[in-house]
C-alpha cells in the first residue's frame, strides 16, 4: 500500500518537475537569502545563463540598471514579509540586450511557518511590448516621412499653447504646403511624390533647432512649431529659413525636381485659448500665401478671419441658391472695330444673395467649384444662355454667337459634349451660336480627355474662344494646338497699353500670330478712348469694355441690338 503511495507520489512529483522544466516561463528557485538554487531551461534561453553558471548566484546577476534602489527594496521587503510581488521588470540578458517580463515572486513557507525559499516566474513580454510601441509611434507618426503627425501636433500643441500662457512666452506655427505638388505627382508618378515628400520633410526637420517640431499633417502639408519665440521676427526668419531649404533641387527617382512652398503663420498671444483656432489662423494665412503669389509666407491677420466666415456663409448659402431661383445672367456685347456693330455678346452670372446682394462671379465661382457645385450652376448658366440666344433669334434680332464661361472642371465631366448637345437641342439653338469660354488654366492641365472634348465640340460646331490670355502661364503655343475660335486678350493688357510699352508689344504680337493662325482676336476691358484707340492702331478687330457696354441685363441687351451701334458709341460715354 505504501510503495503504492511512493509510487504514486514519484509519478506526480515526476510529471510537475516535467511541466516546470517545461513550461514557456522562465521559472527559478531560490533560497530565503537570495542564492539561486534551481532554474528550468527557460530561464536558461530567457537570460542566456545556463543553470551551472547560475547556481548559487544572486538574481542581480540580471540587474539592467533600468528600475532604481527603490524598486528592489519595496520587492524585497514584500516577499521577506511573505507576500506575492508582481511586477514588471527589465533585466539584462548575458549578451547584454535588455529584455522585459512581468514577474511573480511567491514564497515558499517551511513547515516551521518561515520562509524558506522563494519561486519567481517570468514571463517575456518584449515582444509585446515592442508591438505595443509599434502602434504608439504609428499612432503619432506618419508612416511615409515617420515624422511626428497631425495628432502628435494636436497633442503638443496643447502643451505648449499652455505652458506659453503660463510663462507669458510665445509659440508660433507655421503651416508649410508645396505650391505644385500635385503636378510632380502627376508628371512623375506618385512614388516619385512620395519621395520628395519623405525628401522634404527630412530638409524641414534639418532647418530646425531640437526643440521645433516638424510634422506632416497629410498630403503636401507639413507644420512646424516652434516654441518660446520673443516675436514675429523670429517666426519671419524661420519661415525665410524654410522656404530656402527649397532653392535647391530635389532629386528624385533619378529626376531633378524643383519645387516651392507656401507658408502660413499663427502666433500665440494671452488670449490664444482654442489650438483649433490657432491651428485655422494658420490655414488662413497659408491660403493667404497661395493666393498672393506662392512661394512666400503670411502672418494671420485679423481681416482673414472675416474673409474665410463670409466665404464659409457663402458655401453654406449656394446649395440653395440654384432652387431658389438666386442667379441671373447679364450680357456684354462684344462690338467689331470695323462697322462698330455687336457681333456677339457674353453671358456672366452674377448671385443675388438675400441678404448680401450682388455677389461677383470672381468671388462665388471658385467656392462653388471647391464645394461641387460648378457642374449643377455651370448647367444653369448654359441653359439660360442658350434658351436667351434663341430667344432674340426668335424676335428677329440678329443672330449672334452668346459666348458662356467654363470652368475647368465643368469640363472634366465626361457628359460634357452631350449635357451641352441636349441643352442646344432643348433650347433649339444651332451650335454656331454657342461659343464656349475656356481659361489658360484648363488647357494647362489638359489631358488627353481634356483635348479629345474639345476636338468633338470643334467638330460639332461649337466655338471655342481662349479667355484672360496672357494672364497665366499659356504659350503661344496653345493657340496652335487646341481647336479655337478666338483669343480674348487678358484686361491687364488693355489697361496699361498706353503706358506700358511691353504689354502694347505683346498685344501687337498676340494680333499678329492670331491673324497668321485664322484666329480671331478680341480685347476686353477696354475703357477709356485712348485704349480704344491703341487697339484700333495695333489692327485690333474686335473689342468688350465698358467703354461701349457695362454687362446689362436681357431686356438692356435687346434694346441696344435694335437701337444698333449709336446707342452702343453713346452708352460707353
Ligand atoms: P471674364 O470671363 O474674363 O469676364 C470679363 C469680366 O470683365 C467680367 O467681370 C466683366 O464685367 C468685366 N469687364 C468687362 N469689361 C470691362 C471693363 O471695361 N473694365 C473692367 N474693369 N472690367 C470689365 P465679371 O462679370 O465680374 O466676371 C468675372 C469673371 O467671372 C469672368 O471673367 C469669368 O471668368 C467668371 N465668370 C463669370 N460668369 C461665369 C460663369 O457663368 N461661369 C464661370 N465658370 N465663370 C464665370
Ligand atoms: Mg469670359
Ligand atoms: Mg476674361
Amino acid at each position: 500500500m505504501s510503495s503504492l503511495h511512493d509510487k504514486k507520489m514519484r509519478s506526480t512529483l515526476h510529471l510537475q518537475k516535467a511541466a516546470i522544466e517545461s513550461a514557456a516561463n522562465a521559472i527559478f528557485i531560490t533560497n530565503n537569502r537570495g542564492a539561486i538554487e534551481w532554474v528550468n531551461p527557460a530561464f536558461e534561453v530567457l537570460t542566456g545563463y545556463r543553470a551551472t553558471e547560475v547556481a548559487g548566484e544572486n538574481p542581480r546577476i540580471l540587474k539592467s540598471g533600468e528600475q532604481d534602489d527603490q524598486f528592489y527594496r519595496d520587492l524585497w521587503r514584500t516577499i521577506l514579509n511573505g507576500e506575492v510581488w508582481r511586477g514588471r521588470v527589465t533585466n539584462r540578458h548575458s549578451s547584454g540586450t535588455l529584455y522585459t517580463a512581468e514577474q511573480t515572486i511567491t514564497p515558499i513557507r517551511g513547515d516551521d511557518g518561515g520562509v524558506t525559499h522563494f519561486v519567481a516566474i517570468h514571463e517575456d513580454i518584449t515582444a509585446q511590448l515592442e508591438s505595443e510601441q509599434r502602434i504608439a509611434h504609428m499612432a503619432l507618426h506618419d508612416f511615409l516621412t515617420d515624422l511626428p503627425n497631425r495628432y502628435a501636433l494636436d497633442s503638443r500643441l496643447e502643451i505648449e499653447l499652455n505652458r506659453a500662457r503660463r510663462l507669458g512666452s510665445r509659440v508660433s506655427l507655421l503651416l508649410i504646403d508645396l505650391d505644385n505638388f500635385k503636378d510632380v505627382n502627376d508628371t512623375f508618378g506618385h512614388d516619385a511624390g512620395d519621395q520628395l515628400l519623405v525628401a522634404v520633410g527630412q530638409r524641414l526637420k534639418q532647418a530646425l533647432r531640437d526643440i521645433d517640431t516638424t510634422c506632416r499633417l497629410g498630403g503636401d502639408e507639413f507644420a512646424v512649431l516652434q516654441t518660446d519665440i520673443s516675436s514675429r521676427k523670429n517666426a519671419a526668419l524661420l519661415a525665410e529659413r524654410l522656404l530656402r531649404v527649397f532653392s535647391e533641387s530635389f532629386k528624385v527617382a533619378s529626376q531633378e525636381i524643383f519645387t516651392s512652398a507656401s507658408i502660413g503663420i499663427s502666433i500665440s498671444n494671452r488670449d490664444t485659448t482654442s489650438k483649433s483656432d490657432f491651428m485655422k489662423q494658420a490655414d488662413l494665412a497659408l491660403y493667404r500665401a497661395k493666393s498672393e503669389g506662392r512661394n512666400t509666407y503670411r502672418f494671420f491677420e485679423e481681416d482673414m478671419d472675416t474673409e474665410i466666415k463670409r466665404r464659409m456663409s457663402l458655401a453654406q448659402d449656394l446649395h440653395r441658391a440654384v432652387e431658389r431661383d438666386e442667379f441671373f445672367l447679364e450680357y456684354q456685347p462684344q462690338v467689331g472695330l470695323g462697322d462698330r456693330c455687336i457681333v456677339g455678346v457674353e453671358a456672366l452670372v452674377r448671385w443675388r444673395h438675400p441678404q448680401l446682394g450682388i455677389v461677383s462671379p470672381t468671388e462665388f465661382i471658385p467656392i462653388t467649384e471647391s464645394i461641387g457645385m460648378i457642374d449643377e450652376v455651370g448647367d444653369w448658366v448654359l441653359r439660360t444662355a442658350c434658351n436667351q440666344s434663341k430667344r432674340w433669334q426668335n424676335s428677329n434680332l440678329p443672330a449672334l454667337p452668346i459666348s458662356v464661361n467654363i470652368s475647368a472642371i465643368q469640363l472634366r465631366d465626361p457628359h460634357f459634349v452631350s449635357k451641352i448637345s441636349h441643352i442646344l437641342a432643348d433650347a433649339e439653338l444651332e451650335s454656331r451660336y454657342l461659343e464656349i469660354e475656356l481659361t489658360e488654366t484648363v488647357l494647362l492641365e489638359a489631358k488627353q480627355s481634356v483635348e479629345s472634348t474639345l476636338e468633338t465640340l470643334h467638330a460639332l460646331g461649337i466655338r471655342i474662344s481662349l479667355d484672360d490670355f496672357g494672364r497665366g502661364y499659356a504659350s503661344l503655343d496653345y493657340l496652335r494646338r487646341y481647336p479655337l475660335s478666338k483669343v480674348k486678350i487678358d484686361q491687364s493688357f488693355i489697361h496699361d497699353m498706353g503706358t506700358n510699352f511691353k504689354n502694347a508689344t505683346i498685344v501687337s504680337a498676340v494680333i499678329d500670330l492670331a491673324e497668321k493662325l485664322n484666329l480671331q482676336v478680341i480685347a476686353e476691358g477696354v475703357e477709356p478712348a485712348h485704349q480704344l484707340q491703341c487697339l484700333i492702331d495695333e489692327g485690333c478687330q474686335e473689342v468688350q469694355g465698358f467703354y461701349f457696354s457695362r454687362p446689362v441685363s436681357a431686356e438692356e441687351f435687346e434694346e441696344l441690338l435694335v437701337t444698333g451701334s449709336d446707342r452702343i458709341r453713346a452708352y460707353g460715354t
